[in-house]
């Protein structure tokens, strides 16, 4: 069997992964969620003129001469807190102290700040020794959002700054592509879980943790399946469930050349399978496929993960993330983790085969303004250790490696 480009296995299952529905979310669940439509503000905000300052509301023409050895004296009227109604007027020769916040009283047009002032008389008057033209200090109404304004573009991610305008406008929900619910599971027949002795052969199942966590971290809801036997029954009677309770699903193993690769056998008899020898090292072997729960016409797709546990990972980040981003509403050029280029601090040499090389790296920000990335270190696709250490994967194309020095492609895992 030829080796499929990555790009195509990628478009492939691009192509099955459409956005979820929308849905309308409390917005203090949405933080992470993609828009599904632009938010217009209805409102002004702010919604009347204040202070930005605390200080005295005045008007600007009775300080117009006003300055360190000229100081203007003004009577004081009262006093606004945020939160209190405009109740006071400015006329000629008066002021007002003003908090932060509070809303301008009418006939004043700028505020003097407080550092700029003495007070006299137990506050009956003011000193200004600073000439504040009309507007200083003042918020307009409408002076950030103001009606008709998309506040919130459809297709952007909800981020805390977008909850916090949100929130401004009084909104309690927000139209948002749901969030991908992602079954995960682990097939072998010598997996194990947790502290008890090994038997001979077994080992612990670790890419369901790991994925389940990849899932999470990636910001959609993990669902635990479980683990499997290599056993035909047990793996069609869990991913028929699945199907119902999950968007999509992710499974790890039975998706190589083995007698006992019997995932791939079960999405192929559920239809659409296809099987993929992708030309990369780690996570050659993947397996890509859709279940339908109970003819609902809905398409949940199964991302088949090989079992080795870096290739896991590494299949996850190249396949089967930027699948579930566009099932969540990223558009297109936000469904990838961030490249950058960088400088290889020691060879990282590979053999000609083929192959795009996704070496596990250390990739580090340099005082010298450069990014700068070494090996993590041992390289099998079954050596969790150097993933561990990890926080980028350099990106080899087919040829003999990068040499000291080298620019190097760089996908950053973590920030
Ligand atoms: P497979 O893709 O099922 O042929 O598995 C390839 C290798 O990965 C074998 O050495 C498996 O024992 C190992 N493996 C498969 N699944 C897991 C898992 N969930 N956790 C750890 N290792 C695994
Ligand atoms: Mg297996």
């Amino acid at each position: 069997m030829g080796l499929l480009p990555l790009a195509e296995a990628r478009r492939h299952v691009l192509e099955r992964c459409p956005p979820l529905a929308p849905v309308s979310m409390p917005v203090g669940d949405a933080l992470g969620c993609v828009t599904a439509a632009a938010v217009v503000c209805e409102e002004q905000v702010p919604p009347f003129d204040n202070s930005a300052m605390d200080g005295f509301a005045l008007r600007s023409a009775d300080v117009a001469g006003a300055g360190p050895a000229s100081p203007v004296v003004l009577r004081v009227v009262g006093t606004l807190h945020a939160g209190a109604p405009p109740d006071l007027a400015v006329g000629e020769g008066e002021a007002v102290r003003i908090m932060t916040g509070a809303p301008l009283p009418a006939g004043a047009d700028a505020v003097v700040m407080v550092e700029s002032t003495t007070e006299l008389d137990g506050g009956a008057a003011v000193e200004v020794r600073e000439a504040v033209p009309a507007g200083r200090n003042v918020r307009p109404a409408g002076d950030d959002l103001r009606p008709g304004e998309v506040v919130i573009e459809a297709g952007v991610e909800i981020t805390p700054a977008r909850v916090g305008v949100l929130a401004t406008l009084g909104r309690e929900t927000v139209d948002v592509h749901a969030r991908p619910r992602v079954g995960v599971l682990s097939t072998g027949d010598e997996l194990v879980d947790g502290p008890g002795a090994l038997g001979p052969g077994q080992i612990r199942d670790s890419n369901r943790p790991m994925l389940l966590a990849l899932v999470h971290a990636s910001g959609f809801v993990p669902v635990d399946l479980g683990r499997v036997p290599d056993d035909l029954g047990v793996i069609r009677a869990v991913l028929g469930s699945a199907s119902s309770a999950c968007d999509a699903v992710i499974t790890s193993g039975g998706v190589s050349m083995g007698q006992a690769d019997l995932v791939k056998v079960v999405l192929d008899e559920a239809g659409e399978l296809c099987w993929m020898q992708i030309a990369i090292k780690p996570a050659k072997p993947f397996a890509f496929g859709a279940l339908a729960p109970g003819g609902s016409g809905v398409r949940v797709p199964v991302f088949g993960l090989p079992g080795n546990p870096v290739s896991s990972v590494v299949s996850f980040e190249l396949l089967a993330r930027p699948a579930l981003r566009r099932m969540a509403g990223f558009p297109a050029d936000q469904l990838d983790r961030p490249r950058v280029v960088a400088v290889a601090d020691a060879p990282l040499p590979r053999r000609r085969d083929g192959k795009v090389h996704f070496v596990r790296v250390v990739c580090r920000y340099g005082e010298d303004g450069a990014y700068h990335v070494r090996s993590a270190g041992g390289q099998g696709s079954h050596q969790l250790g150097a993933l561990t250490g990890a926080n980028a994967l350099a990106v080899l194309p087919d040829g003999d490696g990068a040499g000291l020095g080298d620019a190097v492609e760089v996908i950053l895992l973590q920030p």
